[in-house]
């Protein structure tokens, strides 16, 4: 018979830990439910993992987190989005937003006005407003500026997400210290062996280096890339992806603070890869994601350095990785969490937000607090599906890409690609249609925001020209409110240095 899970453990206490240890204690406050966390003295967290996506927003009402005292913890700043430098082609640049664009004209999504309007735009000689500029976020973004988004306002325009960019290591201390008040024990050790069920094959309890013993029912692997557990001991296979996601390495290097921090993250192609930048309170955090088949490590440093705005305060330090997922993150009475469960490239910054989904995963397949193994089997099946859609649309970047300039862009052009991705590439290319599946992280607006950064444009959409002046005149008016809403906007720098001033 199952027996109800009465001690949660944890190992790892890098932001997958942390995390898992706050929202565990969150979930179960109450409830006698044990939870330990063993860290590691002898193995460093990733010390990478600075900038995030929306959904974080929603964790933290969640745990009732007090979003002021957060951005202070952590050195945070507020992301709209990403701009994407040099990605289509040298020289060029388009942006990401956390919203959509426009709203709906004549029933239809406002992207079918706005390719009318590019057609018309090409036939007067014209580029037109590129799609971006019907999106408030992006064009506050774009500005400098910075307001909080009014989900209750009448118009869309308002309504749109925001993130944070911030100190991975000051995040995972400061969820360490709001577990912690909730009752999460903490303990230093190294998990050298395990006890397992010879009957069932679950963890009985964990050993540590100096001979210790923790015992409990639950266990999550938070090792980062060692997945001490998962792998290691149970042996679950990784699904490598680098076929399709070469990059393996990353070099990172910091520098001062801008005292004007873009609200958004920087990502600029070269041509062995991708940098970006990620702009906190206290300084800027740089990497160069690349193929150590095209460059090497001396080479990518060098490149990344050149690349940079400000002095380096510390000596670029390299991070080895290897895009995939273990087939399943969940196991008998142990689930891995972070990067122990796997890693697709930090482009979307989506790594944060699937440690969140994870352990919401967990706690929603322990049907009345119970291991059940169907219930693990469809958490696996949902997780294998979430990694693959976000899997899909980092590839998108790289297939869009019209940059020729060196090997490792040229590989894309003869890329195979998943089955799912050339079904929605082709959706999009014959009939205009953004098709969302199951489990998808990137909504409808994302790929849009791709498909019209790279000008890949629809054969044929809903609206034809010539354009109707009803047409005309609403996206005018559109673009008249997004202007009036930036102009109204304080500087993101002011709206930060209010926060932190009154803290
Ligand atoms: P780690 O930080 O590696 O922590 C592992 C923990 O396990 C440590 O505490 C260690 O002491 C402990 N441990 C290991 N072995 C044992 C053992 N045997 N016994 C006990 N304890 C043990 N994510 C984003 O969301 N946004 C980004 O911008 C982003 N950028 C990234 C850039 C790069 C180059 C990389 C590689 C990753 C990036 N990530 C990003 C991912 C992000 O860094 C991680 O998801 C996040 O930091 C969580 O890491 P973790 O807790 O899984 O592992």
């Amino acid at each position: 018979m199952n027996t109800k899970i009465k001690h949660f453990a944890i190992v790892g206490g890098g932001t997958a830990g942390w995390s898992a240890a706050a929202m565990l204690a969150r979930r179960f406050a109450g409830q006698s439910i044990a939870i330990t966390l063993v860290e590691s003295p002898e193995h460093a967290t990733i010390g990478v993992g600075e900038a995030t996506v929306p959904a974080i927003t929603q964790v933290h009402k969640q745990l009732g987190i007090d979003e002021q005292a957060m951005l202070v913890a952590t050195d945070a700043t507020f992301k709209l989005g990403i701009e994407f430098r040099d990605w289509r082609v040298p020289g060029e640049k388009f942006f990401h937003p956390f919203s959509d664009f426009g709203v709906p004209i004549e029933g239809k999504a406002f992207y079918h006005a706005w390719l009318c309007m590019q057609q018309e735009a090409k036939l007067e000689s014209h580029t037109g407003n590129p799609l971006e500029h019907y999106s408030l976020c992006a064009s506050l973004a774009q500005a400098g500026k910075f307001s909080l988004p009014n989900n209750h306002a009448s118009t869309p325009l308002a309504w749109y997400g925001y993130a944070y960019h911030f100190d991975g290591a000051k995040y995972a201390n400061f969820l360490r210290d709001y577990a912690q008040q909730l009752g999460v024990a903490y303990t230093k050790g190294t998990v050298s062996a395990f006890v397992k069920n010879p009957t069932s094959g679950n963890i009985d309890c964990l050993v540590l280096s100096d001979g210790a013993q923790l015992k409990a029912d639950f266990f999550i692997d938070c090792t980062g890339f060692k997945s001490r557990l998962l792998a290691q001991e149970y042996g679950e296979p990784f699904c490598d992806w680098s076929h399709w996601l070469p990059c393996n390495k990353a070099v990172v290097v910091q520098t001062a603070a801008n005292p004007t921090p873009p609200p958004y993250t920087i990502s600029t192609a070269l041509d062995s890869g991708w940098a970006w930048s990620i702009p906190l309170k206290s300084r800027t955090g740089n990497g160069y994601v690349f193929s150590d088949n095209h460059i090497t490590e001396d080479q990518a440093a060098s490149q990344l350095l050149r690349h940079v705005t400000g002095k380096p305060i510390n000596d670029p330090r390299v991070i080895t990785f290897r895009a995939g997922m273990r087939e399943n993150f969940w196991v008998k009475n142990c689930a891995a969490v972070g990067l122990a469960s796997g890693f697709i490239e930090p482009l979307e910054s989506t790594s944060i937000s699937m440690i969140h989904t994870a352990i919401g995963k967990i706690i929603e397949h322990l049907p009345n607090g119970c291991l059940d193994p169907k219930a693990t089997e469809h958490a696996n099946h949902l997780n294998r599906l979430e990694y693959e859609r976000i899997r899909d649309f980092i590839l998108l970047h790289y297939w869009l890409s019209d940059r020729t300039g060196s090997n490792f862009w040229k590989q894309f052009n003869e890329l195979s690609l998943p089955d799912t991705l050339q079904y929605k590439i082709d959706q999009w290319l014959t009939n205009a249609q953004l098709v969302i599946l199951e489990q998808e992280s990137f909504q409808a607006q994302s790929w849009l925001a791709m498909y019209s950064g790279f000008k890949r444009y629809p054969l044929s959409y809903a609206i034809d020209a010539p354009m109707s002046t009803t047409v005309r005149d609403v996206s005018a008016k559109m673009r008249a409110a997004i202007v009036k809403g930036v102009s109204h906007a304080p500087y993101h720098h002011e709206f930060l240095s209010t926060l932190y001033e009154t803290d």
